[in-house]
């Protein structure tokens, strides 16, 4: 679940109507305060809490598409003065609107729009609203999520908070009843009112809200509606460190990160998503420019509290736009994925390259995926990049779109290696030519291969070396010939120094390409079922030997060197 801060400012926003003062004049975007509202978003659902004077402007920066509820804390005009406003979410819906109430504020909406309830035609679009009236005592149930309103004192009114899993959302109040304070305990997120540093009749001051945050012990606190009296950096510098100034746009992850999590279409996409930092590309490989680029997704995604996100492609956009151009590929999408993750990544979009996606202009895949389906606040990709039909659209284009549906665009520069700029074109030229250490720098790891273990054919177990064989490879394999390798045990991480030979066997009057792995020292227990084989250093090209006794000799001949090349680099590395 992910809770996103529509708007942290009092009833009158800040800037304040004809106000001077520095914090209605600052420069720093989180000194802007629209009127208070939250998002709360989990799996497909979205629900809001309240709706603001500014909910349309709220509503487009939070790429609101479609809401299954929305929840009135009180009918003050700042809390519910957009309602008009959800009319295009009701042309996206299939039924009316749910607005959820205590009996008071659902008196006041019908008042206040009264020709929204107003039986009759009318001419001109009206919002499709259902109201429904909540007790204070039994939760609202949205999804499988119970909202449990929390009945708090605002001067001398009562009006309601509510509590929704691990978090909880108090936004005007004065008091907060004992009985409600009961049902505030194990808090995760908990919102507060704090107006500012002066008292005021019917709210809550930042002294009273940190008393409210010292007796709780909510995991972290964030202070909303508030004035301009309340610079955001320096206010923030003065509050201990679990509890922070809501600004509008945060989004904070309830319950920790989701974790790691890859989709495989975009139907799979939840709603909770975004908003991220996102990159586009292929990734074969995940080679050093991939993990700069991710690295930069990675921080931005931290410093403003979204998710740190990849969309990929699977097949390899080649294999249907020019399928004989079709590269093997060095990393399968599982491995791919992992390697995203390692390099910070929170969540990744693997989406099938169709027809139909390749059809997309620029323009509608931004549109409709980039910012649409995974809520992008920021791209970055590398100074290469081309998107939408044809390959149209490049890093020009993608600046402008970015201008167009407010996103940051970030281009990162090349990265190289020696005299080499790193890509994954180039990366497989070394390891088709055998070139393991140019491969290896450009990679910041071995290029290895992976796979089951498969039975070779007895000659392996003759030598005196264990001999594991890999199964067939779909992507790419090194040239021909002997390697220096580290041999990884997948199940229980046992790993060996190896000697690995890639190639068709002539010696044994093979054809079919095989890779022999024979491991330097024994293993103790079973046989390796799935290994990974990293190709550290070329030994020699694959030759024809006499008998298999000359082949023995040059294995032992290369065994020996092997073991001298990774003593060497083990003690460098
Ligand atoms: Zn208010
Ligand atoms: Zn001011
Ligand atoms: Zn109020």
């Amino acid at each position: 679940m992910n809770i996103t801060v529509l708007g942290s400012g009092t009833s009158v926003g800040v800037p304040t109507i004809g106000c001077h003062c520095p914090v209605c004049t600052s420069e720093d975007p989180r000194d802007r305060r629209l009127r208070p509202s939250i998002l709360v978003r989990w799996d497909d659902h979205a629900v809001l809490i309240d709706t603001t004077p500014d909910f349309r402007q709220q509503a487009l920066a939070a790429h609101i598409e479609k809401l299954d509820a929305v929840l009135i804390t009180h009918a003050h005009a700042d809390h519910i003065m957009g309602l008009d406003d959800v009319r295009p979410l009701n042309f996206r819906a299939p039924g009316p609107l749910p607005v959820y109430g205590s009996a008071g504020s659902i008196g006041v909406i019908r008042r206040t729009f009264q020709y929204i309830f107003d039986s009759g035609p009318t001419e001109s679009s009206i919002p499709k609203i259902e109201t429904h009236v909540f007790d204070g005592d039994t939760p609202v149930r949205i999804g499988a999520l119970d909202f449990v309103p929390i009945r708090l004192a605002h001067g001398s009114g009562t009006v309601y908070g509510f509590r929704f899993g691990e978090a909880a959302y108090l936004t005007d109040h004065s008091g907060i009843p004992a009985e409600s304070m009961e049902k505030l305990r194990d808090l995760d997120v908990l919102f507060l009112d704090a107006l500012r540093y002066r008292p005021h009749p019917t709210h809550s001051t930042v002294e009273r809200s940190l008393a409210t945050v010292e007796e709780l012990k909510p995991r972290r606190a964030f202070f909303t509606h508030i004035c301009h009296d309340l610079p955001h950096k320096e206010t923030e510098a003065k509050l201990p460190a679990n509890v922070r100034l809501a600004y509008d746009g945060l989004v904070i992850h309830v319950g920790g990160a989701a974790g790691f999590r890859v989709f495989r279409s975009l139907a799979e996409v939840p709603s909770d998503f975004g908003p991220c930092a996102l990159t586009i590309g292929n990734f074969d490989g995940v080679h050093a420019a991939h993990r700069s680029i991710m690295n930069r997704v990675a921080a931005i995604a931290r410093e403003h509290g979204w998710r740190a996100a990849a969309m990929t492609f699977d097949p390899h956009p080649t294999a249907l736009v020019a399928p004989e151009k079709r590269p093997k590929l060095m990393t399968g999408m599982e491995r791919r994925t992992e390697l995203m993750r390692q390099a910070g990544l929170d969540e990744v979009l693997v989406l099938p390259f169709t027809p139909e996606i390749a059809r997309l202009s620029a323009e509608r895949f931004i549109r409709e995926i980039v910012t649409g389906k995974l809520d992008a606040r920021a791209v970055v990709v590398g100074h290469n990049f081309h998107f939408g039909r044809g390959a149209a659209g490049d890093t020009a284009t993608l600046h402008e779109l970015g201008q167009f549906y407010g996103f940051e665009v970030e281009i990162c520069p090349a990265v190289r290696r020696r005299r080499y700029v790193v890509g994954s074109t180039q990366v497989r030229k070394f390891v088709s030519s055998g070139d393991m250490s140019n491969a290896w720098r450009m990679l910041e790891r071995p290029f290895s291969l992976e796979g089951a273990v498969v039975p070779g054919d007895g000659v392996g177990r003759k030598q005196t070396v264990p001999t594991l064989n890999l199964s067939e490879q779909a992507g790419l394999v090194p040239l021909a010939g002997v390697y220096v390798t580290r041999t990884h045990d997948l199940d229980d991480g046992r790993d060996w120094r190896s000697v690995t030979n890639v190639g068709t066997r002539p010696t044994f009057g093979g054809e079919r390409l095989t890779i022999e792995t024979f491991l330097l020292s024994p293993f103790d227990g079973r046989t390796p079922q799935r290994i990974r084989v990293e190709f550290l250093h070329r030994l020699r090209e694959e030759r024809k030997f006499e008998n298999a006794e000359a082949l023995k000799a040059q294995i032992l001949q290369d065994v020996k060197r092997a073991g001298r090349f990774l003593r060497l680099s083990e003690k460098f590395l």
